[in-house]
């Protein structure tokens, strides 16, 4: 059975014309299955019964269980979710001041193999469908509800297991369904799109749906960035930057350039320098991310004190510089540190040795 949550409202319409109802119908499913988080075709009760009937004999509307909830002292809240073939995956719910960020998935692992990465040390699995992709955020907006917070679930970062723009197809109906404002009408600027740097795809989401753009750039020379990344051999820092400045500036004008602080490889005066001299002048934000630590990765944090002064040097050349706060590190739920936990618990011999050799 299809599930119906992979339909943008545009291929509901089309479906809904072909069982000769009419076409506005296809909004109130839409609108249903989206922000008044249906389960079943039964809650839809401005159906008539004929076609609720007709549709759940045809359709299923089905979502990934969701099998661990983990809380964080930081409130930041881990879901675990089990896809129909037993694959695993994890999507976060962040607090903010004012609202929450959920950070979503796109694939079962990465192809990518960063090696400061751990969800890249699993190796890649599988990409999501768009039911996958959507369900998390249906269960986000379920558990929020369900805890009677009072702020809004407002951003969507696309920084979980895997790499958004090797699943470009369903990442770009995805976005179709939550940006729309008969679906979740998310803002296209709270729509956040985190990638490793792939060219190609860049400029194709630029021009079929641009939403906020963030690069995982990590290094300042190609040279450094191929000893840590190995999409790095295929796309230079140049080839970057170019269609960096041919994308859409969806989000307050400018492209987010992410940087991760690597003690003694990405934290020096020299890479400060180099940032200095690639970015002066773009309407770019750099937002540094000091790594998160895990026993199987090879790198180390930062001290408090040279991230500070890293940022300093960037700011004092006029580059508009923020620091992440990494949260939901009490239950590996930051940056990078998706899935491996629980697909190593749940599934020992999951983890795909090839990528694993390459990647570490
Ligand atoms: N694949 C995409 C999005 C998912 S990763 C990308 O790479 O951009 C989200 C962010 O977490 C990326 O910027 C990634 O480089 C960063 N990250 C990965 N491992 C990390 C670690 N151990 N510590 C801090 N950040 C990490
Ligand atoms: Fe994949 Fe992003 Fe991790 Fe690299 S950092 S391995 S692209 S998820």
């Amino acid at each position: 059975m299809k599930n119906l949550r992979d339909f943008t409202l545009e291929e509901l319409e089309v479906l809904i014309k072909d069982l000769s109802e009419p076409i506005y119908r296809a909004r109130q499913i839409f609108h249903w299955i989206t922000c008044k988080l249906a389960k079943n075709f039964q809650e839809m009760t401005d159906l008539p019964k004929v076609l609720r009937y007709k549709l759940s004999e045809n359709f299923s509307l089905s979502l990934p269980e969701v099998i661990e909830v983990k809380e964080d002292a930081d409130k930041t809240i881990k879901l675990g979710l089990l896809l129909e073939d037993k694959e695993i995956i994890e999507t976060v719910i962040i607090p903010e001041k004012d609202h929450y960020t959920l950070c979503v998935s796109t694939q079962v692992g990465c192809a990518m193999g960063c090696k400061f990465c751990l969800t890249g040390k699993l190796g890649f699995r599988r990409n999501l469908k768009v039911y996958e992709i959507i369900s998390q955020v249906v269960w986000a907006k379920k558990i929020l509800k369900e805890r009677k917070t009072n702020l809004p679930l407002r951003n969507i970062v696309f920084m979980g297991m895997g790499e958004p723009l090797a699943n470009l197809k369903n990442l770009i109906k995805s976005l179709k369904i939550l940006a729309h404002p008969w679906g979740f009408n998310f803002s296209r600027k709270r729509l956040t799109v985190s990638t490793v740097g792939l060219v190609k795809e860049i400029e194709i989401l630029g021009k079929e749906f641009p939403v906020a753009l963030a690069v995982s750039l990590h290094a300042p020379t190609d040279e450094i960035r191929k000893t840590i990344m190995p999409i790095a051999h295929k796309y230079s820092i140049n080839e970057i930057l170019q269609a960096i400045k041919k994308f859409p500036r969806i989000k307050n004008g400018r492209i987010t350039i992410e940087y991760l602080l690597l003690k003694g490889i990405t934290d020096t005066t020299f890479c400060a320098k180099k940032l200095v001299e690639l970015f002066k002048g773009l309407p770019i934000k750099i937002n540094l991310i000091p790594f998160n630590p895990h026993p199987e990765l090879p790198f180390e944090r930062p001290s408090d004190k040279n991230i500070e002064e890293f940022q300093k040097f960037l700011l004092s050349h006029k580059i508009l510089t923020t620091v992440r706060k990494s949260k939901g590190l009490g239950i590996c739920a930051a940056c990078g540190q998706l899935g491996a936990e629980l697909i190593k618990n749940s599934f020992p011999n999951s983890v795909n040795k090839k990528t694993a050799v390459r990647t570490s």
